[in-house]
């Protein structure tokens, strides 16, 4: 039980390691995962464990889909590599972009240039964007502008976009060229009587006025995530987007969507952009791109960008950039492979089909006096503990309430995201209604158990 465990030490995984990403080692107690099946993964001791995170907002086919395995192993065996340098290339990769640039239809783009990771993507996009002032003739233009409590990964520049403190703090980031604005949290940073609306106002002018004070020519890019993940699942206010893009537009800022957690149905929308109206010059893709099953992330561009970049009185020369692994076969077979299961299963529907009943059962428990928020879309979801109901109370950091709600979770046989006193769940997107109420009543225990423990 959680009671002998922690009579022997054990404070729960996520309490012990909070961003142990990349080391292995014994003595930090990692849980080990063995095998996975549908929604489970299951440890080397056998248990098994509903996996509300799909990995990390990732494998949305789940566990142990037969045709990736299969694509996998077929490309492996016809050919496991060959580059992409030089305008050279492999049939995968060649269809793989042509299949992403037919999938996303919230406005038309016009290359794709692939990367290993959504990290790679953002730190591409910035030295696309660079490029492509320089080309304009306007090498001033190269500041960034992301928000406080994004996350755009952890390679030095994404980390610098990243707008989460820990990613800054003793690295000496962020570099001096990325500015952030205000985390679009209406819950927690409204003013008292503001709307959401009037919120969104407020955010644009706030935007408006950095931009003036820096100088309009020097700006470059704007970079939001449709739905924040890992900074807690904020979701945009009303009229938020429509009202940033305007003032993108006034001062020929360029807007990156990193749909590195929200391409491919998470939202119930093919892409974030979908849901939204966003009208990005630049998205930033990975994860669900291949249900995770081989490391793959891309970035999509518009055709004004590509045009400058390949035009014939660019006299910069190639754009020399690229990863050994851009475009890599395998990864590209299973991510066509993906792709052509979306669509087959018409998985779209499925996220529609379940996810009001997902996020009706959780949101039920938002009276909870240790409840401060539940907010979500489609099927992903985050949750906030609070004192008092009152986003200006925070439980004392060394409570670690949410640490707790994670432990409770992971000993009742569900695996969650934990970051400090909020925690987020988004399920793969394949899981059945039977998993969905199996979610809903962990979670509900997990939390009965929770506020048990802070009355104590
Ligand atoms: N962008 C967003 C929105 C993410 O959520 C993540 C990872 O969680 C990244 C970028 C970084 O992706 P990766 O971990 O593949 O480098």
């Amino acid at each position: 039980s959680l009671q002998e465990a922690e009579e022997n030490g054990f404070k729960g995984h996520s309490m012990l390691a909070p961003f142990t990403a990349g080391w292995q080692s014994t003595d930090l107690h990692p849980l080990v995962i063995e095998r996975s099946e549908g929604s489970y993964v299951y440890d080397i001791n056998g248990k098994k464990y509903i996996d509300a995170l799909a990995g990390l907002w990732c494998t949305a086919l789940g566990g142990n889909e037969p045709r990736l395995v299969k694509a996998a192993t077929e490309q492996l065996s016809k050919l496991p590599f060959y580059h992409s340098f030089w305008n050279r290339t492999t049939k995968p990769s060649l269809d793989l972009a042509n299949e992403i640039l037919s999938m996303f239809t919230a406005r038309q783009m016009g290359k794709v240039f692939f990367t290993n990771s959504g990290s790679e993507a953002n730190d591409s996009q910035v030295k696309l964007v660079w490029y492509y002032n320089n080309a304009l003739g306007r090498p001033n233009k190269k500041k960034f502008i992301a928000r406080s409590k994004s996350y755009h990964g952890s390679t030095l520049i994404a980390a610098s976009l990243s707008g989460l403190p820990a990613l800054h703090q003793k690295f000496d980031l962020p570099a001096p060229f990325v500015l952030h604005t205000d985390c679009p949290h209406y819950w927690r940073f409204r003013l008292p009587d503001e709307t959401e609306e009037e919120f969104s106002t407020r955010l644009a002018n706030n935007l408006e006025n950095l931009i003036l004070k820096e100088g309009p020519d020097t700006i470059a890019a704007f970079i939001a995530e449709p739905v924040m993940g890992a900074g807690g699942v904020i979701l945009p206010p009303k009229t938020y987007f429509e009202k940033i893009q305007a003032v993108l537009k006034k001062y020929e800022i360029l807007l990156i969507a990193d749909e590195v957690i929200t391409a491919f149905g998470r939202l119930g929308t093919m892409f974030g952009c979908d849901m939204y109206n966003i009208k990005p010059d630049l998205v930033s893709i990975a994860k669900a791109l291949s249900s995770a099953y081989m490391p793959i992330g891309a970035i999509l561009v518009s055709p004004e960008i590509t045009d400058v970049i390949y035009s014939q009185s660019n006299k910069l020369g190639s754009f020399a950039h690229g990863f050994t692994y851009s475009g890599h076969p395998v990864s590209c077979a299973v991510a066509l492979e993906t792709l052509k299961i979306y669509n087959e299963r018409n998985i779209i529907e499925h996220v529609n089909k379940i996810a009001p009943r997902f996020q009706e059962g959780i949101k039920a428990f938002s009276g909870s006096p240790i409840v401060g928020e539940i907010r979500g879309q489609g099927l992903i979801l985050g949750t906030e503990f609070v004192d008092n109901k009152s986003p200006n109370d925070p439980f004392p950091s060394d409570w670690g309430v949410g640490s707790i709600f994670g432990a409770e979770c992971e000993k009742r046989g569900m695996l969650i995201r934990v970051a400090g006193d909020s925690i987020m769940l988004s399920p793969p997107l394949i899981m059945t209604p039977e998993e969905v109420e199996e979610i809903i009543s962990k979670f509900g225990h997990a939390l009965k158990a929770t506020e048990e423990r802070i009355a104590e």
